[in-house]
């Protein structure tokens, strides 16, 4: 064993369930004591772990920002005390956990890796085995200042991160930035691409409970729906619009009613439905009218970084002014720009 330490932060998630006659549900004290018996913690390139069972286990559909912070205050509270960070968690938000985590967790010098399973520790058939022992190698002997997602081989930057496939092993990918590490025989860091110690104590952001919506956009859409949604009291809109950022540009209700919310105050943040690519609102009359009408262009962050990240800034001091020009900048690498 290296004198690395390791501290796991189980919250719930398939990993750790067994079945049951309502479907897999996680079971207090099961899972914690099965990583604790892991044979393969015994060689020599293994950290020493100390695993803490979430008291209300949850399956990840269940979150919300306060457990994201309970993350992030648990991590803080042992930070001095280990060499690398994972955090158990399902799969189904397992994107939005990151993102958020790499706001909140500013001046990271650490490795934090989100990861889980898509098949329980307890099936014979289970992945669990292999991304948590990656995940135990990669936290310990690697130098990843930064929250990633590790899962099937491929260790990303969170916030690039996004959920692809509702069962298949090869459940994540990060369209629009290379994978930080591919693990095959050989385990390659695309060392370049990583982002750099701060060499700066932790620092602990809070989400608070911001009025953020997504609002995805399809033919047939109506400008009432955007009208009901604008006056439900929220403070921003995360815009799923279409290719490169473009909306019906002939529906002037529409329009009028993204220019007053903008003047009142409303953020709203062009992100694209397409999997991959960038938002480029210059490129068509049905984008350079959002842009007229002042909605602020999301790049290529995903709608989970872009959500999490406007979540984090409207929980800040900043005024909507900052909040609208740190949205456009990179602050953890979520943004290619
Ligand atoms: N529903 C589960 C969860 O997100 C799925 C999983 O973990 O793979 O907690």
């Amino acid at each position: 064993m290296t004198n690395k330490r390791v501290y796991i932060a189980y919250t719930g998630g398939t990993i750790g369930m067994k079945p049951s006659d309502k479907g897999f549900v996680p079971e207090a004290g099961y899972f914690a004591e099965q990583i604790n018996k892991l044979p393969e913690l015994a060689y020599p390139d293994m950290p020493e772990i100390v695993v803490h069972e979430y008291d209300n286990l949850i399956d990840s559909s269940n979150i919300t920002p306060d457990d994201w912070y309970r993350i992030s205050e648990d991590i803080s509270s042992v930070y001095n005390d280990f060499d690398g960070f994972i955090v158990l968690h399902g799969t189904d938000t397992m994107a939005y956990t990151a993102s958020a985590l790499s706001f909140m967790l500013e001046d990271l010098s650490k490795p934090v890796i989100v990861t889980g399973s898509q098949i329980p520790w307890s099936q014979m058939r289970t992945d669990a085995r292999d991304n948590l022992i990656t995940s135990l190698l990669l936290a310990s002997q690697y130098d990843i200042p930064e929250v990633s997602l590790y899962f099937h081989n491929r260790l990303y930057r969170g916030n690039r991160a996004r959920k692809v496939d509702a069962s298949g092993f090869h459940a994540f990918q990060s369209p629009n930035f290379p994978a930080l590490v591919k693990v095959g025989s050989q385990i390659q860091v695309n060392q370049e691409i990583l982002l750099k110690d701060p060499s700066k104590p932790l620092k602990i952001n809070k989400i608070t409970h911001p009025k953020v919506v997504v609002l995805s956009l399809f033919p047939g859409f109506s400008a009432d729906m955007l009208e009901a949604v604008l006056n439900s009291g929220i403070q921003g809109m995360v815009l799923m619009t279409y290719g490169m950022g473009n909306a019906p540009c002939n529906d002037m209700k529409f329009l009028h009613l993204l220019a007053a919310a903008n003047h009142a105050g409303i953020i709203i943040v062009n992100c694209t439905q397409c999997l991959k690519g960038s938002v480029d609102m210059s490129s068509y009359e049905t984008g350079q009218e959002l842009l007229k009408s002042g909605v602020i262009s999301g790049f290529d962050m995903t709608p989970e970084a872009t959500l999490t990240k406007l979540s984090y800034l409207l929980s800040s001091e900043c005024s909507v002014d900052e909040i609208k020009q740190k949205m456009q900048i990179s602050l953890r690498g979520e943004l290619s720009r």
